[in-house]
């Protein structure tokens, strides 16, 4: 594609339309504007790699913007007037006139009937090389209009987060592109889990994008996606599409998650019943009296293949018994960990606070052991006197109850 075709033919340029999807109502509550261009020989070209180009003077890039922009607000003047709108914006070309051109335009619509918090800006600030302070400073008097700022392509790299910290965008659009292959690695789904966490804590609303298949949008509906969009559900066209245009499928497939989710669940429960009552057993049928390093090794018999390493803490989480560790041949007491303090760990009190009040014993979620590098679960109940067993189950049993890894 030539520039100059493009820039001398600026009537073949046009907005194309990406449905976003809510997970909430499973219909389009707005649309990502992107720009195409009607190519004489090559047909319907996207303009993305035009916008993301460098070498192409920044005016230029700022007037094929513009000319995307004003048509698709023309064209948005029929939608209902809840639907959001997406406008890519590069922070170098907001900047050229302190952002002053683009809330005119919007200001423009708005007297047309396209109210200013209908507008979501994509900000994208990766390669940006003027003063944070002033784009955010200008990202947040756009605020005072009701506009509203999301982040894209999140998850392609981690350089986000202090940007998230310091704006607080009002969306997170996370790319799930990587995910569409099962081999994405677990560490990058937590990485992505650990981003739901974010969103939810600085209150902002998560958009999942890119989305392909149906593994991906499970994904999504599973990790806290409000919003999703991708080519599984509508790739990006030049006419809008019904709202409701997706709702039987949506509903269909988010039963299925449903019901798989649940059936995890209850596994998940069964597991934490089994280990209580198999403890339990051995506990009771135990002498008295004899000490934590003995009373570890009698429970290790009954917990072979089970778990790798069990230790006793306090309520504040001292450790008062060794650790007692499965080596390649045999259980070992490794007297090292006595006295060390677990309290600083994630959960742990309130885990403690939650056994002690109900009596029995937690299973927690996967996480990667820092000795092994196994990913684990650790399985803790009370004992008497105030005191709480610990037990790291092992990957390969994990593995083999269904649905625990
Ligand atoms: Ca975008």
């Amino acid at each position: 594609m030539d520039i100059l075709d493009v820039l001398t033919d600026l009537e073949n340029v046009v907005p194309f339309f990406q449905p976003i999807f809510s997970a909430d109502e499973h219909r389009i509550i707005g649309y990502e504007i992107l720009g195409r261009y009607h190519s004489p020989d090559s047909g319907v070209v996207s303009l993305g790699p035009f916008f993301l180009d460098s070498q192409i003077p920044e005016e230029y890039r700022l007037e094929v913007d513009n000319t995307v922009l004003i048509k698709a607000l023309n064209k948005s003047l029929m939608l209902e007037k809840d639907m959001l709108l997406f406008i890519n914006r590069d922070a170098d070309i907001l900047m050229l006139d302190d952002g002053e051109q683009f809330l005119e335009q919007i200001l423009q619509f708005s007297k047309q009937g396209i109210s200013p918090d209908r507008i979501v800006l994509e900000i994208s600030a990766r390669n940006y090389i003027g003063e944070l302070e002033h784009l955010d400073h200008l990202l947040n008097y756009y605020r005072t209009y009701g506009i509203k700022i999301a982040f894209d392509k999140i998850g392609d790299d981690s350089s986000h987060l202090d940007r998230i910290g310091q704006l607080s965008p009002d969306i997170l659009k996370v790319n799930l592109q990587v995910l569409r292959s099962t081999a994405a690695g677990a560490a990058y789904r937590d990485i992505l889990y650990s981003l739901s966490l974010l969103a939810r804590k600085i209150g902002a609303t998560l958009l999942f994008e890119n989305i392909e298949t149906s593994f991906q949008l499970q994904f999504a509906w599973k990790n806290g996606g409000h919003y999703y969009q991708g080519y599984y559900l509508c790739p990006p066209e030049e006419e809008f599409s019904p709202r409701n245009i997706l709702k039987e499928k949506l509903r269909g497939e988010c039963h299925s998650f449903i019901l798989s989710e649940k059936k995890k669940l209850e596994q998940l429960f069964s597991l934490t019943n089994d280990l209580q009552e198999r403890i339990q057993d051995l506990l009771a049928k135990m002498k008295k009296q004899q000490s934590y390093a003995e009373l570890l090794r009698s429970l290790s018999g009954g917990l072979e293949g089970i778990a790798f390493r069990m230790y006793i803490c306090d309520e504040d989480g001292f450790q008062l018994s060794p650790n007692l560790f499965r080596n390649i041949r045999e259980w070992e007491l490794q007297s090292a960990y006595i006295e060390k303090n677990w309290s600083w760990r994630p959960y742990f009190l309130e885990n403690i606070i939650r056994m002690r009040y109900g009596k029995k014993g937690i299973l927690s979620d996967r996480y990667s052991d820092i000795e092994t590098g196994e990913i684990i679960r650790t399985f803790s109940c009370p004992l008497a006197d105030k005191d709480f067993l610990f037990v790291d189950l092992s990957s390969t049993y994990l593995y083999s109850r269904e649905g625990m890894l």
